[in-house]
């Protein structure tokens, strides 16, 4: 969480970061903001019960798969449309969702 803190101490950042991430195709940058906050939540929760961190290699590759026949998916960007996640890191952790529940 300290990495999100730290995005929006720096003013310059914090005009052009919304830029960067922002698209007309994706959620609005503060949506995706909340998306990762609740990523790194689970993430955090996971370590804490005892979860393994990371699916197996072949979990990843079915999830990227079902991304790949998925009309959110933005091939070019490896990105989710729907929850504006980057796809090949978010398929690796295993307290991590499809948005519409397709994994
Ligand atoms: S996470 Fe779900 S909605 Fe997003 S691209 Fe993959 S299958 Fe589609």
């Amino acid at each position: 969480m300290r990495f999100v803190r730290n995005l929006f101490r720096n003013k310059k950042r914090d005009k052009e970061l919304p830029q960067l991430l922002n698209g007309d195709d994706y959620p609005d940058f503060w949506t995706q903001v909340e998306g990762f906050k609740k990523f790194a939540e689970s993430v955090n929760q996971g370590s804490k019960d005892g979860t393994p961190l990371l699916v197996s290699e072949e979990v990843s590759k079915l999830r990227i798969e079902e991304c790949g026949r998925c009309d959110y998916y933005d091939k070019q960007q490896n990105r989710c449309r729907k929850c504006g996640c980057y796809m090949k890191v978010k398929v690796k952790f295993t307290n991590t969702a499809c948005p519409i529940g397709k994994w």
